[in-house]
């Protein structure tokens, strides 16, 4: 199995470890040709405006071309940002590939980052999540389902095949929601393998 991880800007390195460690072959992608072969790709946390900007010609468009058609995604912080439908504040979303909006830097400044346990639905019932100038989900259309939640707010969600979350697994050593991304790509990966 082939993972992505979107390698504009920001932790991909630290995805690119976890990956390893569970034995999955993961792939820097600085170009949209990169894409191909892929079966999941990871958009790291990091600065969202930053990612969109040095995204090289098609890059962010052929991601939302992959996500409308079953390909599995995973969002974490500035990657959720990119990923959803609507940015508070704000004109113009990313890739536009999850009935969600967010707010920017919801959980304050960089001074303001800490770390909480959380209970994430289906994956863990303490998993230890590091904010940092960490987005919240501020609306979340019919399809989509929260399955975390900090002080009242949103901030993990799935839809289909797109996965967001607010915090940053990476740079934790609990692998168990890359675990759960990676059982979704296997889903794909089989019923890829039935059409
Ligand atoms: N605040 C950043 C943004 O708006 C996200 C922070 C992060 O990825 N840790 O893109």
């Amino acid at each position: 199995m082939r993972i992505g991880v979107l390698a504009v800007q920001g932790a991909v390195r630290e995805h690119l470890n976890i990956l390893s460690q569970l034995e999955i072959d993961g792939r820097r992608v600085k170009k949209a040709e990169q894409l191909s072969g892929l079966s999941g790709l990871i958009l790291p946390g990091g600065e969202s405006t930053a990612i969109s900007l040095l995204s090289r010609g098609c890059l962010l468009t052929k991601v939302g071309e992959l996500a409308s058609k079953g390909f599995p995604i995973f969002g974490t912080c500035a990657g959720m940002i990119l990923l959803a439908d609507e940015i508070e504040g704000q004109e113009d979303a990313y890739v536009r590939a999850i009935d969600i909006a967010v707010a920017r830097n919801a959980s304050g400044r960089q001074v303001d980052s800490f770390e909480t346990m959380l209970c994430v639905k289906g994956v863990a019932d303490d998993f230890p999540a590091v904010f940092i100038r960490a987005p919240y989900i501020t609306r979340v259309g019919n399809g989509v389902t929260v399955l975390a939640k900090h002080e009242g707010a949103a901030v993990m969600a799935r839809q289909g095949n797109v996965l967001v979350a607010s915090f940053h697994p990476e740079l934790t050593s609990d692998m168990r929601i890359h675990r759960y991304f990676i059982g979704m790509v296997k889903e794909y990966e089989e019923k890829e393998a039935v059409l």
